[in-house]
């Protein structure tokens, strides 16, 4: 079985490399680097961005611990660099993944011509066809700019610029207050820089559960993030100095830089996806089945390119599952427990229900909740801030977590699997969990769904 598969992201490249596993000869064509977004300007680089703000936040309080530091000073190009040589090491892995698994990497530029062939521009010249049983498109997707906002790539930027700037700005006017504008917004306040977050919504990371947004606007007030919500931007003009921006309220402001984070559209540009009659929806996303199979016969689409959450570990999932079912499986893409990262401090980490939408949904539903403040290793690590929240329904079923705090986005594997499984709160509750750990924080929302936290500080008495 001969596969191509066009776009070397987290979809396209798990796919390739299951595909070998499975015994297919896999031709992979890339125009830039392996890895796509998420691992050159997406996930990886602004994680080891923040990386770097919270060994900042940490030695700021070392004194805290006993340990003494005076000379903190910190240098964005320094930690651009680092993040430069960590993504060049991990695109190096995956090429060295293709290569042990015998997958061919063909750089240059995809385009369809029919079912099972792709016309490929290389990007040293010249033209490549490429004939095969079965297609994977994988072409991910890129920043939405409208041009009323004149994205120049210098005053006007999007996230992948900000992965790069060698000095922080003085200030900076961020146009969506998404996981993307949070993350950035909150690593350049650490720099120095003046942020300003305006938000079309009524509250910054508009799909997850309010009180958790809540808290996360005041540890930005705290650290004097200015967030304008319920307010969109109708005017920008770019002028020498930098931006000036008219909101719907009618506030002008101003900034040496305005980040454009207002999400991220699929990008099938060239795919010649009309010629093939792949069908696609009216915000460009190709449509698929539940196996991921397009409207054609034997093309398949993963990740940013379909109607899927625009996330990594969705795109790689859904990958492996193209793989499997162009190789003969039949597996269907659940997206029931889609887990939800936000890496900020504190970190955010969701899956399943919000409590407004199960009240939406007119679901029974009954919450848990333990604050990390009354928890040992929270108090010992110093990080006191943030909640666990559990929601059930009326069978104890695990619909929906929410947590705000230390290491939330690495606890949530727990509440996933929860979720993914069924599980009830009080047979996840019966696990022991290790003493001293965050992971108890999650143990004590089990046991308050049924009343029973031997920890929250109860209004009794
Ligand atoms: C700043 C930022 C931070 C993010 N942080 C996270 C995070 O923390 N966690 C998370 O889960 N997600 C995060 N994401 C989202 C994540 O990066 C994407 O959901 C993920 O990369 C999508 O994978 P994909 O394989 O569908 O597409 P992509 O990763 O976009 O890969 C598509 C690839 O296709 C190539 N390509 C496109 N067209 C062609 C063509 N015609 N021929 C050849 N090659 C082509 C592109 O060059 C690219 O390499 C973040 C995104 C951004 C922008």
């Amino acid at each position: 079985m001969k596969i191509t598969i066009i776009g070397a992201g987290p979809g396209g490249y798990e796919a390739a490399i299951m595909a070998a596993k499975l015994g297919a000869e896999v031709t992979v064509v890339e125009k830039k680097e392996v890895g796509g977004t998420c691992l050159n300007i997406g996930c990886i680089p602004t994680k080891s961005l923040l990386a770097s703000a919270d060994v900042l936040t940490t030695s700021l309080e070392a004194e805290k611990f006993g340990v003494c530091n005076d000379h903190t000073t910190v240098e964005l190009k320094q930690i651009i660099e680092r993040k430069d040589k960590l993504v060049t090491g991990l695109v190096k892995g995956i090429e060295f993944l293709f290569e042990s698994n015998g997958v061919n990497l063909v750089r240059g530029i995809g385009k369809l011509i029919d079912s099972k062939t792709v016309e490929v521009q290389l990007n040293d010249g010249g033209v490549e066809i490429l004939v095969s049983d079965k297609i994977l498109l994988a072409t991910g997707s890129v920043p939405i700019c409208p041009e009323m906002f004149h994205y120049d790539g210098e005053k006007v930027i999007t996230s992948t610029e900000a992965l790069a700037l060698k000095t922080p700005p003085k200030s900076m006017i961020v146009v969506g207050g998404g996981v993307i504008g949070c993350e950035l917004g909150q690593f350049f306040n650490h720099l120095g820089t003046k942020i300003t977050i305006v938000e079309m919504a009524d509250q910054i990371l508009s799909f997850e559960d309010e009180s958790v947004a809540k808290q996360l606007l005041r540890q930005f007030k705290r650290e004097k993030i200015k967030v304008l919500t319920a307010n969109g931007v109708t005017d920008v003009k770019v002028e020498d100095t930098g931006v000036v921006v008219t909101l719907t309220n009618g506030a002008i402001l101003e900034a040496e830089m305005m980040l454009l984070s207002i999400g991220r559209s699929s990008y099938s540009k060239g795919l010649n996806l009309e010629a093939s009659g792949i069908k696609v929806d009216s915000k460009g996303q190709i449509e698929v089945d539940e196996r991921l199979e397009t409207s054609v016969k034997g093309i398949y689409a993963v990740g940013d390119l379909i109607n899927t959450p625009y996330l990594a570990h969705v795109a790689s999932k859904e990958g492996i599952i193209a793989a499997e079912n162009m190789l003969g499986k039949n597996k269907t893409a659940v997206h029931k427990a889609i887990p939800r990262c936000v890496y900020t401090d504190p970190q955010i980490a969701a899956v399943g229900l919000t409590e407004k939408e199960a009240q939406q949904k007119g679901i029974n539903y009954k919450t848990g909740s333990f604050d990390f403040r009354a928890l040992g290793k929270a108090q010992i690590i110093g990080k006191i801030q943030g909640q666990v929240k559990i929601i059930v329904d009326e069978q104890d079923v695990i619909i929906g977590a929410s947590i705000i705090g230390p290491e939330a986005t690495d606890l949530l594997a727990e509440l996933t699997m929860a979720v993914h499984l069924g599980l009830t709160a009080e047979v996840l509750g019966d696990v022991i969990h290790p003493h001293p750990t965050l992971s108890e924080a999650i143990m004590e929302a089990l046991h308050d769904v049924h009343g029973m936290s031997i920890n929250k500080a109860s209004l009794r008495f």
